[in-house]
């Protein structure tokens, strides 16, 4: 039997819903890998590969594979006053607006966004630093996830890393030898919050208040730049009822972090800040206007979708409405109202073997490496992990030791229906049905 043409083939998938050109590469790879039988499953899976909503149960409210904070922000099809000053009708700066949000939130003279942390410490690193010494304790040489690198990072911005102090221990006076160092070309100190690993034991880290006065052979003072990376922007959490919970205790904040001393903070918009992927860089009006007149910072800038999505982020920690930001409602909710919706998914079940049980969420992305946030949800013997993921929605759980958990402080309430019909499925081994 003489395979399909192509093009017959390709018009045979037309309900999976991809468009034409798609179906033509896919009827094409079957036909050329001898399997045309197997096109339609084919096409399935180039539709699955697409971005699309996912359902997080595994209990890491960061989950980097799953796009770190769930945050939308709802934005029409339209022009903006990005660049455009309605005041005056003059060409206006995108930075200026949302710049003073986030300094209003972090109470400094002025801030600017860009595509992510990675890229703020490579600004202000190529911004400050180029051609000269940027100090950095040998306990905060990190790597984060993602290949964010701190000695590549200096090497890339241009400027050249001098290391000080030991892995374990780094005290101020090890940055104050090295500032005054004569022949010294000393233009900025780096502390590097470590995010996702701890040093215990033996150990002394330097902080931004012990470098407030940190000077170079000729007596000019030294600026000390914080990467906090989490982005926790105060440490008193205004935006929750309840106040900032135990777990978060040890984390740096930008507020207090520049309250104390730090010329200037740097932190991701997409971890405990819960917002979309962005960098804010804020502090110094001087130091914030030197980078954002650095070249880089056209290449590092955000469209107006992601300021705009920050401009609502930003109303929401100053209107101290944290029950607006996804991330903080999941992670503010209590362990009793999880274990209820729990029991309340395991009745709807009944006899597909689910338990309710008390586990452990993590706030993930990189941050608070041994945090453990007190947790609830349902065990199910075997590994159901694949079968769940096939439902539509797909539902993402977390399997150990040939038992599957799903933790209810990732995903929504109304997302609870949804979970119970993909577990039916799962546990029945039927199909997958759409909700
Ligand atoms: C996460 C993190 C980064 C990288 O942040 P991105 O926004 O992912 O680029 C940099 N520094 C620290 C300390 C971090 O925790």
């Amino acid at each position: 039997m003489h395979p399909p043409s192509v093009d017959r083939l390709a018009r045979s998938l037309a309900h999976t819903g991809l468009p034409h050109p798609l179906l033509v590469d896919v009827a094409r790879s079957s036909i050329e890998a001898g399997d045309h039988d197997r096109a339609e499953a084919r096409a399935l899976a180039v539709a699955r590969s697409l971005l699309q909503p996912v359902i997080n149960a595994t209990g890491t409210l960061l989950h980097t594979n799953l796009g770190r904070a769930p945050w939308a922000a709802s934005v029409d099809a339209s022009f903006t006053n990005l660049e455009f000053d309605l005041a005056t009708g003059q060409r206006g700066s995108r930075q200026r607006s949302v710049g003073q949000l986030f300094a209003r939130l972090c109470d400094t003279e002025a801030a600017m966004v860009v595509n992510n942390c990675a890229a703020a410490v490579t600004l202000v690193t190529a911004a400050l630093a180029a051609q000269r010494q940027v100090l950095v304790s040998r306990g905060e040489l990190v790597e984060i996830g993602g290949g964010f690198r701190v000695p590549e990072v200096i090497e890339q911005s241009g400027a050249r890393l001098h290391e000080v102090g030991t892995t374990n221990r780094t005290r101020a006076a090890d940055f104050e030898r090295a500032a005054a160092a004569p022949g010294g070309d000393v233009a900025m100190a780096l502390l590097v919050h470590q995010s996702n690993y701890k040093i215990v034991g033996f150990t002394e880290a330097t902080q931004a208040r012990d470098l407030t006065d940190l000077r170079d052979g000729d007596g000019n003072r030294v600026p000390v730049v914080c990467d906090i990376g989490s982005g926790l922007l105060d440490a008193a959490c205004p935006w929750l009822d309840e106040g900032p919970p135990l777990w978060l205790a040890d984390e740096p904040a930008a507020k207090q972090t520049l309250a104390e001393g730090a010329d200037l903070v740097c932190f991701s918009g997409d971890k405990l800040l819960g917002g979309p992927q962005a960098g804010v860089i804020a502090g110094s009006a001087e130091l914030v206007a030197k980078c954002a007149a650095h070249p880089l910072a056209r290449a590092f800038r955000p469209g107006s979708l992601v300021m705009q999505s920050l401009q609502q982020l930003a109303m929401s920690y100053l209107s101290r409405d944290g029950n607006a930001i996804a991330f903080w409602r999941m992670a503010a909710r209590s362990a009793d109202k999880l274990r209820a919706r729990a029991q309340q998914v395991a009745e709807q079940l009944d006899g597909t073997g689910g338990t309710v049980v008390d586990m452990h969420s993590v706030p993930g992305g990189g941050t608070l490496p041994t945090v453990e946030i007190p947790s609830a949800g349902l065990r199910f013997d075997g590994d159901l992990t694949a079968a769940l993921r096939a439902h539509e929605p797909p539902v993402i759980a977390r399997v150990h030791d040939q038992q599957t958990f799903l933790d209810f402080r990732t995903f929504e309430p109304e997302h609870d229906a949804v979970v119970a019909n993909a577990l039916r499925n799962a546990t029945s081994g039927g199909p997958a049905l759409d909700t």
